[in-house]
């Protein structure tokens, strides 16, 4: 399929995030805007040569759809993982003005039912980039929906997007709820203190988020 090709994308920005993560931003030119459309949750497959050796691997695109839109751009977020060859690379030596091949959006982790009242999701660390996207989209093209983002880190300063986060609450100060819940830095409440797991998911369903509550 010509859709799944690689395509030569010019990186328009690199902008540091918590712990050595980055936002790699690219420039769609107009001719290729359809080409990169996509649904709030999909990926982008990237390629590069990292030390003589070819490597592809999968970024989800942590921008909402509008900013495609009216600004020909597409973010992903980069965490470098311990040992990793590309996230690590990315991390340090991509810049503005590269060019990174770049396959197509992908992926089926999308939202099911395109209107609702209430979306919650629950997102951990570098986890956040495709929620970012699905909760930005939503509070932007659903004037009616609320949004709240329950977002696991080890503490604070470990939040990746958080400036994105706080603009997306000022903004959206009614309909955006945010939970931070820390493993690594003390919390008031217990609730909000420890790793999401799945006793965490229920206990914080009992106390804040009724499930008849949620789309
Ligand atoms: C759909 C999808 C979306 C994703 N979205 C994001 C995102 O938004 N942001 C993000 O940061 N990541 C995301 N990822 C993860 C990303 O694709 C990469 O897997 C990640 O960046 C690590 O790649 P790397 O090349 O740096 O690490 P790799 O080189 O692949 O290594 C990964 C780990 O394995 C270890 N390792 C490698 N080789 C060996 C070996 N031979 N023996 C033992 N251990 C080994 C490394 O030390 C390292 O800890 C996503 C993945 C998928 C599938």
């Amino acid at each position: 399929m010509s859709a799944l090709r690689f395509h030569e994308l010019t990186v328009k920005r690199v902008s540091p995030e918590a712990a050595g993560s980055v936002a790699i931003t690219f420039d769609i030119p107009p001719a290729e805007l359809e080409r990169f459309h996509f649904e709030p949750g999909q990926f982008l497959t990237v390629k590069a040569v990292v030390d003589g050796q070819e490597v592809r691997r999968s970024y989800s695109i942590s921008s909402p759809r509008s900013r495609l839109a009216k600004k020909g751009e597409l973010e992903i977020g980069i965490r470098p993982v311990e040992g990793g060859v590309f996230s690590n690379w990315a991390a340090q030596s991509v810049k503005a003005g590269d060019t990174i091949s770049v396959m197509p959006p992908d992926g089926r982790f999308v939202v099911k039912k395109q209107r609702a009242i209430h979306r919650v999701g629950f997102a951990a660390g570098s986890g956040i980039t495709p929620i970012l996207s699905i909760a930005a989209t939503t509070l932007e093209e659903q004037p009616e929906s609320k949004f709240t983002l329950v977002y696991g880190n080890r503490r604070m300063s470990s939040v990746m997007f958080n400036e994105a986060l706080q603009d997306l609450k000022d903004r959206y100060r009614d309909r955006l709820t945010l939970i931070h819940v820390l493993s690594r830095q003390a919390q008031e409440v217990d609730l909000l203190q420890g790793r999401i797991d799945g006793d965490k998911v229920r206990a914080v369903i009992d106390a804040l988020l009724p499930v008849k509550s949620m789309d």
